[in-house]
């Protein structure tokens, strides 16, 4: 491999397996940063991403994949300021158009721009899933001094999303009220954490598999539910005849959509996160009066640094399992069938 040269895992065509190729190492132009990855998340959407038909992602091919990067600023465009080669950061990932009233709000999450153009890094745009990655301006950095950047990775997605879910939510998680998550991967082991740092709501925690269960109540549910024929009088058993405060679907199946509309709490909240591509149906009888139904994605940047913060404290963590970036498309499938406990991170060095 030449000096000017790295290795990518890219997606070549729709509904097919990324490729691990050689591709030149990008130069920094303008405001942009050349960030050396040093460690990248693989997330459920990616998996969404790849085994789509085309047409159904508004993203030209092909590109780089990986969404949730840790690593070292390693050059700096002419014009870009801010950070200094060699700091350890994270990167966010969503990119906005930086002029609609979202993103003038600091809402780059939700831009209303450019969700139907490439709209970031691994979404698009050249992402993490490589030896480098190119961020068009320092503000998408968030310093990660004193954080581990192999766990740090999956803050800028498992938890930035989980922790803007519960965020839009904090109003109603006060003492007395109650949580029930859905689906313990990536995001749901976080969102627990989250839950139990910032809020003091009582949290179940619902997924099939006991392996989940098990890292459900490591992350510090007060309760967990096994999915299998789980009623909303099952949770309604557990949580109080009130039902839940606020549902989180991290799955956003049929099967756990109908779950949270069945046992939120009259004036809770149901957060529609994962992306099963399930329907929820909004109609009296269906769900209980008063409540809000959102459909979150992403967090904000000040949520970005608010979960890097938290990170910090060793209050939220994220569980691990490390493969080298030529392992990921293996890892990929160990994802696909549900094997992996908590986020599967590709060391880049490794
Ligand atoms: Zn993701
Ligand atoms: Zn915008």
């Amino acid at each position: 491999m030449s000096q000017s040269m790295m290795r990518a895992l890219r997606l070549t065509d729709w509904q097919s397996t990324p490729e691990l190729s050689e591709v030149a190492i990008p130069e920094p132009q303008g405001s942009e940063v050349l960030v050396e990855v040093t460690a990248a998340g693989l997330c459920r959407s990616d998996l969404h991403i790849m085994g789509s038909p085309a047409g159904i992602y508004p993203y030209d091919l092909p590109f780089t994949l990986g969404h949730e990067t840790a690593g070292r600023v390693a050059a700096l465009g002419p014009a870009a300021s801010g950070v200094a080669v060699g700091d350890p950061v994270v990167v966010y990932s969503r990119w906005g158009c930086g002029a609609c009233w979202q993103c003038a709000n600091g809402r780059d999450n939700a831009c209303a721009r450019t969700q139907r153009t490439a709209h970031g890094a691994g979404l698009g745009r050249d992402g993490g899933l490589a030896d480098y990655v190119l961020v068009p301006a320092a503000r998408y950095l968030v310093p990660a001094a004193g954080l581990d950047l192999v766990n740090a990775a999956p803050l800028t997605d498992a938890a930035l999303t989980s922790y803007h879910a519960v965020t839009l939510s904090l109003d109603k998680l006060r003492p007395g009220s109650t949580a029930l998550v859905l689906g313990i991967g990536g995001l749901g082991h976080m969102a627990i954490q989250v839950l139990k740092a910032v809020t003091a709501a009582r949290v179940l925690a619902v997924d099939v598999r006991d392996a989940a269960l098990d890292l459900a109540r490591e992350a510090g549910a007060d309760a967990v539910l096994s999915a299998q024929d789980l009623t909303p009088a099952d949770v309604r058993a557990e949580l109080g005849p009130d039902g839940a405060t606020v549902a989180l679907d991290f799955v956003g199946a049929d099967a756990t959509l109908e779950l949270a509309a069945g046992s939120v709490a009259q004036g809770g909240d149901v957060a529609y996160i994962g992306r099963g591509g399930g329907e929820l149906k909004v109609k009296p009888g269906l769900i209980p009066y008063e409540v809000t139904v959102r459909m979150p994605t992403w967090g904000t940047l000040p949520e970005l640094a608010e979960v890097v913060a938290l990170a910090r404290t060793g209050a939220i963590h994220s569980e691990a399992e490390v493969y080298a970036l030529d392992q990921a498309v293996e890892a990929y499938g160990r994802l696909k069938h549900g094997d992996v406990v908590g986020r599967a991170v590709i060391r880049a060095d490794g």
